[in-house]
């Protein structure tokens, strides 16, 4: 039986569609001449790219060992979180827009994201930090409860386009771009809306 998080997170899932890179034609026509499509062709198509200090972006991923990224020469700030909750490094992507010039954002979700599913994480979490950790009760418990406050999700698609959302809000000047890695083929996909997919 669903809850009401699930059905909601499911109808909003039915929106969104992606749209993979198995060609140049493939990259959707916002992200062309943009380091979006640098990365994409870099990543998915073995291609070359290699992009100054004026046209690097800023990428936002999972701290998931399975994600290699194939990114062009010096050409991305890389920030990893779990679950590739942009929130928390809200200062440092803001540095690279504000210091760095950078216009610019991947944000990347992934596959079988562990953030996806912490509620099977709580007891042996909390386990382990007291008894192994020394921690307290209160300090664990408020720990779990940041970690699936800030960081947890329901699904990588919905999470990583509304993420984008908030992208945009912060940083209205710049580019933000949904990707999806994908830890069973190590590819990258776009996310973008079901009317837009078949463009
Ligand atoms: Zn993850």
């Amino acid at each position: 039986m669903c809850n009401s998080a699930d059905q909601t997170t499911a109808a909003k899932r039915q929106l969104l569609a992606l749209k993979a890179v198995c060609s140049n034609t493939d990259i959707l026509p916002e992200y062309l001449d943009t380091p979006v499509a640098d990365l994409l062709t870099m990543h998915d198509l073995d291609g070359v790219a290699e992009l100054d200090a004026s046209t690097s972006m800023v990428i936002v991923t999972c701290m998931d060992a399975r994600l290699v990224l194939k990114i062009p020469k010096e050409g991305a700030f890389v920030i990893r979180t779990a679950g590739a909750a942009p929130q928390p490094a809200l200062s440092n992507i803001a540095f690279a827009v504000a210091a760095a010039g950078v216009r610019t954002i991947c944000i990347i979700g992934h596959t079988d994201c562990a953030m996806a599913r912490t509620d099977v994480a709580r007891q042996p979490f909390l386990q382990h930090m007291i008894e192994a950790e020394g921690w307290s009760d209160n300090a664990s418990e408020a720990m779990f409860s940041d970690l699936q406050q800030i960081f947890a999700i329901h699904d990588p698609v919905v999470a990583t386009s509304e993420r984008a959302q908030w992208l945009r809000q912060q940083f209205p000047t710049c580019l933000v771009a949904p990707l999806l890695y994908q830890v069973e083929d190590h590819m990258l996909t776009q996310i973008t809306t079901n009317d837009r997919a078949a463009t």
